[in-house]
């Protein structure tokens, strides 16, 4: 009898890593999380113990969704910020310990993948996402293909938009990373005087009371996500704009201090459904090689 394709879907976060078996509609049938280890050789050991602990018959490829630049027709990471599995052979490791095809992208990519197959761009060709958490990571989708470059296109959250601003992770300046992360947003709070701490969804309900150092906070956090969105729309012409990631839904209602201006580059801007699992999801249809999202 023919069994449907089921693969493994691994997403690398900042504090979690997430994985779960997945079938090829993008349904999840099973998850596990865990902490994230730093060192990229004890990681590696917990994703081989991951993908064994949710392995079952039918199983034949594995996703993983890394934070940083992939090179992912090499299956191969170029850099990474918080974790950094440039230094080993992952994908190698993977095929080997667990005899499975082992398929490696950018995070941001595999979300983006995730929300196209079930969440809040089924049956959109073209999408451009950027999900706000610790830092901002980029994916866009053209014609129902992940948009590659040479290596590693979509690293969207270095868009310039301050040129007298910060110098980011990347050694650039005024980079939206710098102005319209999550790291950023507690910057802007801070340099308000709100008390540390105040979250980005207290932050917003006090600007809509009218609170004016809430909402200078919200415009120093909005306004330059809005040039990105507006370069990032102008460049690529998607048909619509996904805030992910964990401050997504609050970033997408903080656009209202920072509406398009620009009748050329209007395009919807819309919140991530799946949340944390889009990475998941995303990352195992990705492993299944569907079509549309092979590299
Ligand atoms: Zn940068």
């Amino acid at each position: 009898m023919h069994k449907p394709p089921l693969a493994i879907g691994i997403d690398i976060g900042g504090t979690n890593v997430r994985a779960a078996c997945i079938d090829a509609s993008g349904q999840i049938l099973e998850r596990l999380v865990e902490r994230t280890l730093r060192d990229p050789t004890a990681l590696t050991s917990r994703l081989i113990a991951l993908i064994r602990a949710l392995d079952r018959p039918g199983i034949t490829a594995v996703g993983i969704g890394v934070p940083g630049r992939v090179d992912a027709r090499r299956n191969q990471v170029l850099s990474g910020g918080y974790v950094d599995l440039s230094t080993i052979p992952l994908a190698e490791a993977i095929e080997r310990e667990t005899g499975k095809s082992a398929f490696i992208d950018n995070d941001c990519n595999m979300a983006l993948v995730g929300e196209i197959a079930a969440g809040a761009a089924r049956d959109c060709r073209h999408v451009a996402m950027l999900t706000i958490g610790t830092g901002i990571g980029g994916a866009v989708v053209l014609d129902g293909t992940v948009m590659r470059g040479q290596r590693s296109a979509g690293q969207l959250g270095h868009v310039t938009v301050d040129l007298g601003g910060t110098v980011c992770n990347c050694g650039r300046i005024g980079c939206v990373e710098t102005t319209s992360s999550g790291t950023a947003l507690g910057r802007h709070i801070a340099a308000a005087g709100l008390a540390v701490g105040t979250s980005a969804d207290e932050v917003l309900a006090l600007a809509r009371s009218g609170d004016a150092r809430a909402t200078g906070v919200i415009e120093a956090w909005a306004v330059p996500l809005r040039a990105a969105i507006d370069s990032i729309v102008a460049s690529v012409d998607p048909e619509l704009f996904l805030l992910g990631g964990g401050l997504g839904a609050t970033a997408c209602a903080a656009l209202e201090w920072a509406p398009a201006l620009s009748p050329w580059y209007q395009c919807p801007v819309r919140p991530a459904v799946l949340g944390d699992d889009a990475g998941v999801i995303g990352a195992a249809l990705a492993g299944m090689k569907d079509d549309l999202f092979s590299p």
